[in-house]
């Protein structure tokens, strides 16, 4: 190897793990479902992101296999040369359908989606104003498009009037955007639509919001933005086929006048191979499954507030979700990863997230419930909880 790659790497790995930040990687057993297997243990599963169970759901196992069959394993172009496939245009429509815009635009996943669509209409002439705790790709994406980014206290509506009307009144820029998440994944708080629309249309903000865990958790499957009923205030309604929906993929819905400019102009769309057959059907399926019926919806949501309920009675912290996303605040980083790693000991499998992630102090283990799980798990789960939570001395 290399000299200067070799000491590169090695100072800085050697690094990571001196301040116990190397990460070890689990590797799961089998499917990603309600409980899962690392290292041969079976362990309840409180960390995907699989809301409504749909990553192992039997109609869309189905689907792909028969997607497959007529299609292949591969789209075999990127779209504007022939990789657009009639299975492509199927789930577009029913994107848009779904969202209630004119269309919608379907990407490789929901982090390509944020690198397509902000560049694609924002550049150095123009202005970001973007939520402090916005997700890394939507990060990425702004400095991508060379814009001048703007972070607005989070979910401060004074902050974002006052920086919006410092960055419109300075006509420096051509264009000004507010960017934020639907629904914020640390702590499960949603963003204030009514409010910021109400800015957005006293200042002219272009509005994007991107609704990677608000969708098929919000507003009956919809999202936050329907949540809100703003569907026809918000340009960009941005979301992740890989969450909820349980698949691959990222989208952007909105008039068909935005979507057909990213057909034109945004990069990951021109120079990247288009989503596979077998998970293009299966998201078109899933998708139609949340339209025609909120069962998995409404599951995920009385087992989110059962869980909660839980730990709450138990005495512990769990912040102020809005949504299923349930934190379990313990405090100081050490205590956190040891009570994430005594959970996983006694078979719960929640993931402890710690500074820089969140602010010092406020180290939490995040659990994901979802439509998949029985009583039975989540009883057994709090059960374990209330046990470490005793043992570590963060419940009296
Ligand atoms: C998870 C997430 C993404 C990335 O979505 P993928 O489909 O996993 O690439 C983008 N934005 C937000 C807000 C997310 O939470």
């Amino acid at each position: 190897m290399t000299k200067a790659l070799n000491e590169f790497l090695e100072s800085n790995l050697k690094e990571l793990k001196d301040n116990g930040l190397y990460n070890e990687i689990n590797v799961v057993e089998g499917a990603n479902g309600a409980e899962i297997t690392i290292d041969g243990r079976k362990m309840i599963n409180l960390s995907s992101n699989n809301y409504l169970g749909l990553a192992t759901n039997e109609t869309l196992k189905q689907a792909a296999k028969s997607a497959v069959d007529s299609h292949g394993v591969g789209a075999g172009a990127v779209r504007t040369i022939n990789g657009t496939l009639d299975l492509h245009v199927e789930l577009e429509e029913t994107l848009a359908k779904f969202k209630g815009t004119e269309a919608a635009i379907a990407y490789q996943s929901g982090f390509n989606c944020n690198m397509a669509a902000i560049s694609a209409v924002m550049n150095k002439h123009d202005a970001i104003l973007s939520d402090e705790l916005n997700h890394a790709s939507i990060i990425d994406g702004c400095r991508l498009s060379k814009a001048k980014i703007i972070r607005v206290k989070h979910s401060d509506m004074d902050d974002l009037r006052q920086k919006a009307k410092e960055a419109v009144e300075s006509g420096q820029y051509n264009k000004v955007m507010y960017i934020t998440d639907g629904v914020f994944s640390m702590d499960g708080d949603v963003a204030k639509l009514p409010e910021i629309v109400e800015i957005a249309e006293e200042f002219g903000l272009i509005t994007y919001v991107d609704d990677a865990h608000g969708s098929g958790v919000m507003g009956k499957g919809a999202g936050t933005v329907k949540h809100f009923g703003l569907q026809d205030k918000i340009d960009f309604q941005i979301g992740t086929l890989s969450k909820a929906i349980g698949v691959v993929g990222g989208y952007v819905a909105g008039s068909q006048q935005l979507i057909d400019w990213l057909k034109v102009a945004s990069r990951p769309f021109l120079f990247s191979t288009s989503l596979a057959p077998g998970d293009t059907k299966a998201i078109t399926e899933a998708v139609q499954m949340l339209m025609d019926s909120t069962e998995l919806h409404d599951k995920l949501w009385e087992n989110g507030d059962y869980l909660k309920e839980g730990l709450k009675s138990l005495g512990f912290d769990i912040g102020h979700s809005e949504t299923p996303i349930t934190p379990c605040i313990i405090g100081d980083e050490k205590t956190t990863q040891q009570f994430s790693k005594r959970l996983m000991e006694e078979g719960v499998y929640a993931k402890s997230i710690v500074f820089p992630t969140v602010p010092k102090g406020t180290g939490r283990v995040r659990n994901m419930p979802t439509a998949a799980h029985t009583k039975e798990m989540l009883d057994e789960a709090l059960k374990v909880y209330e046990k470490v939570g005793k043992e570590l001395g963060v419940l009296s």
